[in-house]
């Protein structure tokens, strides 16, 4: 009888990328993936561990499912990730319960790890980091239709408030021709929607060949006939080049929406970040996005209280994303990370004070994004299917403004059965703070 094993992958997509390739190692190797932990034999856990409230998530799962092996409904457990490889042995001391706790590194050989583990021997491993798989094999474990493509490894941009490049290590861009068969392979099996992710997707090639090849993979990537939309996301606000801007407004299939982490906009705290945005310099490439594409949607991502931030600089920070009104954005309260730059900063904040901000900035994003669904409405739009709302008796989905787990959906009527992954042509005619609502018209002259 098959070995069965469960994996949970938490923290970000880039994660969950690796995870699939584990599974698809671990399936290929005989052993039986299932979703439910209580019918496992073995456990794996692939942590995330980079900002306080991921590594409280991950120690609560690993406890829960050490519960669950000490009630012997699951045998074995293995950790991996980013919160075992950025402590390591400490960590390999801190869960005695599990039998593995590996790094990074060593996610590469998971089925060998796993046989030496049901011989009863406790792994505690780290290769170097820098042996992660760059591409590989794997199970998609998303809606079949959409799927990410991580194009590189690590991050060389040391922003001081960020332990991801000590994580990860050093930025390292995967192959152009692995990333191609990869996403042909994808393409060949149900993926019309493309999500291109990384720590950094705009330093794509410099290291590998020595100049930025981010655009030629994307023209490569449009290609692909079965990809319908193509999604660009963690662009670093100082690549974003003229001809990148040019490639997303002129290719029919990368969707005009763009997702441009910020993290603040005074030049002081930018400084004190060490990245090397302005505020002026974010004006500009924001105005040549709106220019180049005056629909474009623009995702980002802000952190408040950083140490320092005095109440103008935050009013500065406010007044900035009230002008630029972002489609999407995220807010976070600074989190001090030991073994990074700024967390060793002497004017560290109170949690309370960070967090205020992070929420009033999150309570002025949410009348923005009011104000932007409601010049949505009586529009028509294009949107891909996602599922059957049983209880508000809907189907759901998302248009191209919306990107995978982190946007809004929209829900919709439709006098006949729809399937998940099609496209359909939908009006806009009803609204809520962070969806839209519609109904189905059979009619192709769409957004
Ligand atoms: S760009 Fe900065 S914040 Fe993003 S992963 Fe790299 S170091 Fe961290």
């Amino acid at each position: 009888m098959a070995i069965k094993v469960g994996l949970v992958s938490l923290g970000c997509e880039k994660n969950l990328v690796d995870s699939e390739r584990m599974l698809h190692k671990l399936r290929a190797h005989g052993y039986e993936l299932v979703t439910e932990f209580g019918e496992s034999d073995v456990a794996v856990v692939n942590t995330c561990g980079f900002i306080q409230s991921a590594k409280e998530e991950a120690i609560e799962t690993i406890l829960e499912i050490a519960k669950l092996k000490e009630e012997g409904r699951v045998k074995k457990l293995i950790l991996t990730g980013c919160l075992t490889e950025r402590y390591k042995e400490e960590a390999a001391a801190e869960f005695p319960e599990a039998d593995a706790v590996i790094g990074i590194g060593d996610n590469k050989d998971i089925v060998d790890i796993l046989d030496k583990v049901l011989h009863g021997e406790r792994i505690v491993r780290f290769s170097p980091k820098m042996d992660v798989e760059l591409s590989g094999e794997r199970i998609l474990s998303t809606l079949p239709f959409f799927s990410y493509l991580k194009i590189s490894e690590g991050c060389s941009n040391c922003c001081t408030y960020c332990a991801i490049p000590m994580i990860r290590g050093k930025y390292r861009s995967t192959p152009m021709e692995q990333l191609l068969d990869e996403a042909n392979w994808m393409a060949e099996n149900g993926v019309t929607e493309l999500n291109i992710i990384a720590q950094d997707t705009t330093r794509y090639g410099e290291d590998l060949y020595g100049e930025n090849k981010l655009c030629e993979l994307l023209h490569k990537l449009c290609q692909i006939e079965k990809l319908r939309w193509i999604r660009v996301l963690y662009c670093y606000p100082e690549r974003i080049t003229d001809e990148l801007i040019e490639t997303i407004a002129n290719e029919p299939k990368i969707v005009k929406y763009l997702d441009m982490p910020i993290q603040h906009c005074n030049d002081d705290i930018l400084k004190r970040m060490n990245r090397p945005s302005t505020k002026a310099k974010l004006y500009e490439v924001i105005r040549k996005l709106r220019t180049a594409m005056p629909d474009i949607v623009l995702r980002t991502t802000l952190i408040t209280g950083f140490p320092g931030e005095t109440e103008e600089q935050f009013e500065e920070l406010c007044k900035f994303t009230q002008d630029i009104m972002f489609t999407r954005l995220g807010c976070f309260a600074y989190s001090q990370e030991d073994g990074t730059k700024a967390g060793a900063f002497p004017d560290q904040l109170d949690d309370e004070v960070k967090q205020h901000r992070a929420d009033v900035i999150m309570e002025q994003q949410m009348h923005i994004s009011y104000d932007y669904n409601m010049r949505q409405l009586d529009t028509v739009k294009t949107a891909v299917v996602e599922g059957f709302d049983k209880w508000a008796e809907c189907y759901f989905g998302r248009t191209a403004a919306d990107a995978p787990d982190i946007d809004g959906k929209v829900f919709f009527s439709s006098e006949r059965k729809l399937a998940v992954g099609e496209y359909v042509t939908i009006r806009i005619n009803d609204m809520l703070d962070y969806d839209l609502l519609g109904e189905v018209i059979e009619d192709e002259s769409a957004e």
